[in-house]
């Protein structure tokens, strides 16, 4: 497999990331009005870590706009494993970048488990977006039997390697891995501090594997999970934990604000 890029390599700390997902939420006029929100109390803060909003695809531009030359990225909440044609109801990588996006989601579990999207079909998905110049953020995670059976590590290592294999990291930018178990994912639960930090050690353990030690080293894994105001602080100062994808807090500016906050401090 190809070898990333010296940038990776160079990278000497992880810059935090957190990234906001909306979902199939909102309509154009609050899409637009959070947007706004989100650009002018994130601004300052956005110097410090990276902050992202993943947008329903009709309101990419809308929110682009709204964005103006604010330094919060716009992001794709999915896009299409082929490159362009004949592929009715679909969004290509290219077309994500035209409109000025920078990264994307890829394999979030109501996609993966929800809609039965496969890793091999995920791992075309993530050459696709660095073909494009985003950056992938990889989302895996175990379900709530699987963690009950004590299989989450395989489960990991599984879905990794799956979504991974083969594909060249020579032209990415950078990839980001999102740890979200599934039974966290909008339902008030959140792992414990424990099982995160051992989680995203898993998942080091995987991408030094599948690249290398110092790429696993450099690449930011960062947690999701019924995440909010309240606890992002604490799950932030996990030295595995390089911030966080944030649903249904996302939605409100002030709890997003918090969540950003507490990613700087
Ligand atoms: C998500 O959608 O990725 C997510 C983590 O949702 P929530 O924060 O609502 O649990």
């Amino acid at each position: 497999m190809d070898q990333p890029t010296a940038l990776h390599l160079a990278l000497p700390v992880r810059r935090l990331f957190v990234g906001g997902n909306w979902k199939m939420n909102l309509d154009l006029a609050r899409a637009t009005e959070l947007s706004e929100d989100v650009a002018v109390r994130c601004a300052l803060l956005a110097e410090r870590v990276d902050v992202a909003i993943y947008v329903p695809f009709p309101y990419l531009q809308a929110v682009q706009r709204a964005l103006g030359h604010h330094a919060i990225f716009l992001g794709g909440q999915d896009l299409s494993a082929q490159r362009e044609g004949a592929f009715t109801g679909q969004t290509s990588g290219a077309m994500l970048a035209d409109l000025g996006c920078r990264s994307v989601l890829i394999g979030h579990s109501e996609r993966r488990h929800g809609l039965g999207e496969e890793s091999t079909h995920l791992c075309a998905k993530v050459s696709r977006a660095i073909e494009s110049g985003l950056i992938p953020v990889l989302c895996v995670g175990e379900t709530k039997a699987q963690r009950l059976g004590g299989s989450t590590r395989a489960i990991l290592a599984e879905q990794l390697v799956g979504s991974l294999e083969g594909v060249s990291l020579a032209s990415a930018k950078e990839l980001v891995i999102a740890y979200e178990p599934v039974w966290a994912i909008g339902t008030g639960d959140t792992a414990t501090k424990a099982d995160v930090e051992d989680a995203h050690r898993a998942i080091r353990e995987v991408l030094a594997d599948l690249y290398s030690a110092p790429f696993a080293q450099a690449t930011r894994v960062i947690y999701g999970g019924s995440v909010n105001a309240k606890n992002a602080a604490e799950l932030f100062a996990c030295e595995e934990v390089d911030g966080g994808l944030i649903g249904g807090a996302s939605l409100k500016c002030d709890d997003f604000f918090a969540i950003v906050s507490a990613a700087c401090s």
